[in-house]
């Protein structure tokens, strides 16, 4: 065993199959990479005629080289929560709970461990073929500094009461001046901004936000309609996050009562119904908001593990798939889901389709939401394997099965044992190649 070459070199891989895209195979296939780019990818003769002269060809017998895995929504300094003897904790019933110990977690945990976490988080995401993530930035951001994953890390805002905007606007502002430093030295890292939710997000700060996305011209994702406590919340005020969650932290919110519009015509008049935003969750939607939020630009990031996990229900995977509305899998934190695996996401959302897709099509369009449909998401290059694109792939067993059967082949079959090679900009960053 010897370490992949560096991003520096030119090297060939070659394997029985290839992946450029959910749709498009070859057997055997070669992906010629230099500078952390892919120069050529496909039928391996092709690829090895036109490959530089000099490059050394690296095998790898019984595998498939596909696309990097896109997580497009989690957290990777959140760990698993566990008490004091190391049990892990189970997940509270109630989602103010949660909210209240993510809140308890993010005050009381060592300065030390959000960057312990996050290094953990890294190689568990890596270990599954993930190449790229949807990052909510975390308290340590100097973290993103040696971030081996390419991620689009968004800057979290929270605050509800109006006369927070401008000092929250302001942090937030200063953090993503940060996380422009830090692209500078890891190109992997690029800023997004986060306003958290509609309910921990005022409409004035929503709006400063949305503005300063604009004008950065960076992504924006919110997560939405997660429980039907939000909705509620939204609609008309009150129930237990009026009652319970805010007075937990000090706060009064017995004064607001409901948006007084849609959601999809609150976000627009907010200036987040467009390109470039990200919807995460979406479980509370109705069909018709869903189609109106799709029809104003958004983009949708379904976390069915993690919703099932706080009792939060189902997105429904069947009106996305059938309706051939583009949505990206997240597996949300580790502090909701027992792993980072979006294998274990992709059977999930399989597990939730109703339609009448045949099983092999439904896992090929799975795959695809879990790389190209990912890395649009976050407006990051990638997810496929094509000339210019970066050389984000992973290499992991051969499933077998052919077309279709393929993908189905390969989202049932695979988890982190299949995964021998996951390399990130053209550099090995997890398993030893062959
Ligand atoms: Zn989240």
């Amino acid at each position: 065993m010897k370490p992949a070459p560096d991003r520096q070199r030119g090297v060939v891989y070659v394997a029985p199959r290839l992946v450029v895209a959910a749709g498009t195979i070859f057997s055997p296939g070669a992906v010629a990479v230099a500078d952390g780019s892919v120069l050529l990818a496909g039928p391996k003769a092709d690829v090895l005629r036109a490959a530089p002269a000099g490059f050394p060809r690296m095998e790898f017998p019984g595998a498939a080289i596909v696309p990097g895995l896109v997580n497009a929504h989690t957290h990777l300094q959140i760990p698993r929560f566990s008490d004091s003897g190391g049990k892990p904790l189970p997940i509270p019933l109630s989602f103010v709970d949660w909210i209240l110990r993510v809140i308890a977690w993010k005050r009381g945990a060592a300065p030390a461990s959000f960057a312990e976490n996050f290094r953990a988080a890294a190689a568990e995401a890596l270990s599954f073929g993930t190449t790229t993530v949807g990052e909510i930035a975390g308290p340590d951001l100097s973290s993103y500094d040696g971030c081996p994953l390419r991620a689009r890390v968004f800057v979290e805002g929270i605050g509800f009461a109006p006369h927070v905007a401008s000092e929250v606007l302001a942090l937030v502002s200063a953090a993503i001046d940060r996380l422009e430093k830090i692209s500078v030295e890891n190109p992997l890292v690029l800023a997004g901004v986060s306003p958290h939710t509609l309910y921990t997000v005022g409409e004035s700060l929503l709006r400063s936000l949305a503005d300063l996305a604009a004008a950065k011209g960076l992504p924006a994702c919110l997560h939405l309609a997660e429980s039907s406590l939000e909705t509620g919340f939204l609609a008309h005020g009150g129930g237990e996050i009026a009652s319970r969650l805010y007075p937990s932290v000090g706060k009064d919110v017995s004064w607001f009562r409901g948006l007084g519009r849609t959601i999809p015509a609150y976000l627009a008049e907010a200036g987040l119904l467009r390109k470039g935003v990200l919807l995460v969750h979406t479980v509370h939607l109705a069909r018709p908001e869903i189609d109106a939020l799709r029809g104003g630009g958004a983009c949708f990031v379904l976390c069915p593990r993690s919703n099932a996990a706080h009792g939060n229900g189902a997105p429904d995977v069947t009106h996305f798939v059938d309706a051939k509305i583009p949505f990206a899998l997240g597996t949300d934190s580790l502090g909701s889901v027992p792993d980072l695996s979006p294998w274990e996401e992709m059977r999930a959302a399989r597990s939730l389709y109703k339609g009448r897709k045949k099983d092999a099509v439904l896992c090929r369009e799975l795959f695809r939401a879990a790389t190209e449909h990912g890395a649009a998401a976050l407006g990051l290059p990638g997810g496929i394997l094509a000339p210019g694109e970066p050389a984000d792939f992973t290499i992991l067993d051969d499933p077998g099965g052919d077309g279709d059967r393929f993908f189905r082949d390969l989202v049932e079959k695979t988890d982190r044992a299949n995964v021998r090679l996951t390399v990130v900009a053209g550099q090995s960053a997890h398993g030893a190649a062959a």
